[in-house]
């Protein structure tokens, strides 16, 4: 049995980061990886994702935007196969960069998928390994539609196996992954049509988000189908039929089911550990990301808490630096900026205002509102405009969520995050002076 002092299980975004920030403080590390150096993010997730958002960003500014500047641009050909091929190999230039640092910080790497035979002890195969210390960061896979014919359903996953652009997508599902893919697929020329069981989509985040979002998505051409639940699928010569509780039909020859993600928290042996599930199945941790088996911890999408990748880099960092530097530190959940790479793009950051509604009084609430035209549409017929808020609270007005949607955004969060963090006012954004003419400038000249 080889014994070292930290084994990480998972090579995807919170594992690595965890591995090589122990392996920088002299740990003897293995990382063990069951499918490709990662996970998620890069072979399955943020990176495929943002190249084919890329793409289609490319091609509607050519189709929609380039004539308004006098531009007679025209697309010979969009080679989806090409951009696949290219995609992928940018895809392996990272596995070999991963590897790199992983070697650069001694972390050893096998590959295979664990079994924990105890709390300290996991076998790949026949080899048995052990360590004091243990991390899970096995991620996530996308759920399974369960409805008749729901096998007939594609998941993230299997568009980016895709080498051949479909030609209709039904998209089911209202979050992030719905609502990205519905937009990439429209720009790069397939017709969508999306489908969603509540009345709105993304009710997780600000109402105006989705609001706008919907409105922007049937303008460019998707057809948008709220309070439509699928009921079973069929399949019909090359297309699949999805048949909707409300009587209606809509038919494609790729259906996207992008409805949640499962945790992969079964089928190695968790029960051998005393690592407890939460009722959704998600690993139970508490603020140090210490799980209920002592020696155990748990990062990222496995806990269920925010599946971003900066989340589960930043909480496999800080444990390292706690188990292995004696620092104190833990991640803090709270005021985690993300983007939905939508068409246009969504920021987000904080309190919605519906939430925010919900735990304050009203008077200590004040909620800031832009509504513009971004100048990039200024000399197209196609007004494309982009929505702003902040939310703010008490007589200091704290800013607890800002929210946009439109052109750039996506740019220009992260800054601003920042100073949010940081416990900004409505008076600290006054007091900046405004980039101009820029979008950014209508976060911090909002009246
Ligand atoms: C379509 C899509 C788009 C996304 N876009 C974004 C985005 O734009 N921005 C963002 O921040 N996040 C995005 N995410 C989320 C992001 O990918 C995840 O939050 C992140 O990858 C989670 O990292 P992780 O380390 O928890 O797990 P993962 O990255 O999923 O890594 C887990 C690894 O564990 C391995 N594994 C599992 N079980 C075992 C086992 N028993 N033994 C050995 N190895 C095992 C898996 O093979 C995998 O490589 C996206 C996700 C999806 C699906």
């Amino acid at each position: 049995m080889k014994q070292y002092d930290y084994i990480v299980i998972g090579g995807g975004s919170g594992g690595i980061a965890s591995a090589n920030r122990a392996g920088m403080y002299g740990q003897k590390v293995l990382l063990i990886e069951g499918n490709q150096l990662g996970g998620t993010c890069v072979n399955v997730g943020c990176v495929p994702k943002k190249v084919m958002w890329q793409a289609s960003e490319m091609l509607e500014m050519i189709r929609r935007d380039a004539p308004s500047y006098g531009i007679d641009a025209e697309i010979k050909e969009f080679d989806f196969a090409e951009l696949v091929a290219r995609r992928e190999k940018y895809i392996h230039f990272l596995h070999t960069a991963y590897q790199r640092g992983l070697d650069s910080n001694h972390v050893e790497v096998i590959r295979g998928y664990t079994q924990f035979i105890d709390k300290e002890t996991v076998a790949v195969g026949e080899e048995h390994f052990t360590a004091p210390n243990i991390l899970i960061a096995t991620g996530g896979r996308p759920g399974k539609l369960q409805i008749p014919g729901g096998e007939y359903a594609k998941d993230s996953n299997d568009f980016f196996r895709l080498t051949e652009k479909p030609k209709r997508m039904v998209v089911l599902g209202a979050g992030y992954i719905a609502v990205e893919f519905s937009g990439l697929a429209q720009q790069m020329g397939i017709e969508v049509a999306w489908a969603y069981r509540n009345e709105r989509p993304l009710r997780a985040f600000d109402e105006m988000l989705g609001r706008n979002l919907v409105e922007m998505y049937k303008e460019a051409g998707i057809e948008v189908y709220p309070q439509y639940v699928a009921e079973r699928i069929e399949k019909n010569g090359e297309d699949y039929m999805v048949f909707f509780e409300n009587g209606s039909t809509l038919s494609a020859d790729f259906v996207l089911f992008a409805g949640g993600r499962i945790p992969n928290t079964d089928g190695f042996g968790l029960e051998n550990t005393g690592v407890e599930l939460d009722e959704r199945g998600f690993i139970k941790v508490d603020r140090y990301q210490n799980t209920t088996a002592q020696g155990i911890y748990a990062v990222g999408d496995v806990i269920g808490k925010l599946d971003l990748t900066p989340v589960a880099i930043a909480a496999g960092r800080r444990l390292s630096e706690r188990l292995f530097n004696g620092k104190d530190l833990y991640l803090d959940y709270e005021m985690v900026p993300t983007v939905l790479f939508s068409h246009p793009p969504i920021a987000t950051i904080g309190l919605s205002e519906e939430k925010a509604r919900a735990l304050y009084p009203e008077e200590e609430l004040k909620i800031y509102r832009s509504r513009f035209t971004p100048m990039y549409f200024a000399l197209n017929e196609y007004r494309q405009k982009c929505e702003m808020k902040l939310v703010c609270l008490g007589k200091e007005e704290k800013i607890i969520g800002l929210h946009g949607i439109g052109v750039g955004v996506d740019e220009m969060l992260q800054g601003f995050a920042v100073a949010i963090k940081m416990g900004a006012t409505k008076a600290d954004f006054d007091n900046t002076v405004a980039i101009h003419p820029t979008g950014a400038e209508e976060f911090v000249t909002m009246r």
